[in-house]
């Protein structure tokens, strides 16, 4: 289990997070989204100890982290958004460095290769590997020593999309196997798809915590259509309803009355209108508005 408990961390002027309040419980996979600069690496990098909150704790399976920070890390591994892997030695070469590190693994390396699809790989130098082969290494390379904790910064990030399949299907299968995972993404199909529950960031304050489902049942209330018009209209009057705009048409949260308001106002230049189920997307629109 890990708890964040009212974690604020400060860079200077700027605070990162602010009174960051989460628990996440043994064998979930939690997603952490939100915009860019909302503070999820922020908050990965202090569970992992990498980074010490200016105030607050954090409590991973009962220890303070900051108390007892070489036993409490060893339970954890990171895969960073941008891994540097050595180059020279083969992947195998690498993976036996870091369980010797760990002092355990060394066993799994071969059943770590199937798993990211590098057997083929695992006796050639990564300095000839593709980016895509580098980040399944890395992600291979941060869970080596078999941790109970996993936490992973856009493993998907730069890849192509079989790839990114085969990376999902691979965090998916770890699930089975009850690791407590942190998936940090900027795909919502991806948070959607692997996570059990999402916690959105914005401006370093946790703005909604849900499963998936939740999350997206909180905009049924209102229901989402997409308006396509016949020509450039001006929509100012139901602005605040609307969550994103193409050249010719939007997207907008609008109740029964406000759908009747819209076909009175802009009936004639109303091309086509549909109803939408969310998507998380839409969550993300909403919350971080
Ligand atoms: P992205 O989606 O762009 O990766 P993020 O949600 O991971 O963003 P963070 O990297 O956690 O965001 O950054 C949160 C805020 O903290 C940003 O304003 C960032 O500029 C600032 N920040 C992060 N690391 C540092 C640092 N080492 N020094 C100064 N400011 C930092």
């Amino acid at each position: 289990m890990i708890t964040f408990d009212r974690v604020t961390k400060k860079f200077g002027e700027i605070t990162a997070l602010h009174e960051f309040t989460l628990t996440i419980t043994r064998g979930e996979l939690f997603g952490l989204v939100g915009p860019n600069g909302a503070g999820k690496t922020t908050a990965i990098r202090l569970a992992c100890g990498i980074l010490h909150p200016t105030s607050g704790k954090i409590i991973i399976d009962g220890q303070d982290i900051e108390k007892n920070p070489s036993q409490v890390k060893k339970k954890i591994g990171y895969l960073p958004e941008e891994p540097n892997l050595y180059t020279r030695p083969t992947a195998r070469e690498l993976l036996e460095y870091f369980a010797d590190l760990y002092g355990k693994g060394r066993e799994r390396i071969d059943e770590l290769f199937e798993l990211v699809g590098l057997s083929e790989r695992a006796d050639t130098p990564i300095s000839t590997f593709s980016k895509g082969m580098r980040q399944r290494l890395a992600l291979a390379r941060s869970i080596v020593h078999d941790p109970e904790i996993m936490v992973f910064d856009e493993p998907t990030m730069g890849l192509d999309p079989a790839t990114s399949v085969k990376v999902r299907d691979f965090i998916a299968s770890l699930k089975k196997e009850e690791k407590t995972i942190i998936l940090c993404t900027h795909y919502m199909e991806e948070a959607d798809m692997l996570s059990d529950r999402i916690g959105f960031l914005n401006s370093g304050r946790i703005v909604s915590v849900g499963t998936p489902l939740e999350l997206k049942n909180t905009l049924k209330k209102d229901n989402i259509y997409e308006i396509i018009f016949t020509e450039p209209v001006d929509t100012s009057g139901i602005a605040a309803h609307i969550l994103s705009r193409e050249k010719n048409g939007i997207t907008a949260t609008l109740s029964p009355q406000l759908v009747e308001m819209v076909l009175q106002e802009y009936g004639k230049k109303v091309f086509s209108i549909r109803s939408l189920t969310p998507t998380l997307t839409d969550v993300f629109l909403k919350v971080t508005e």
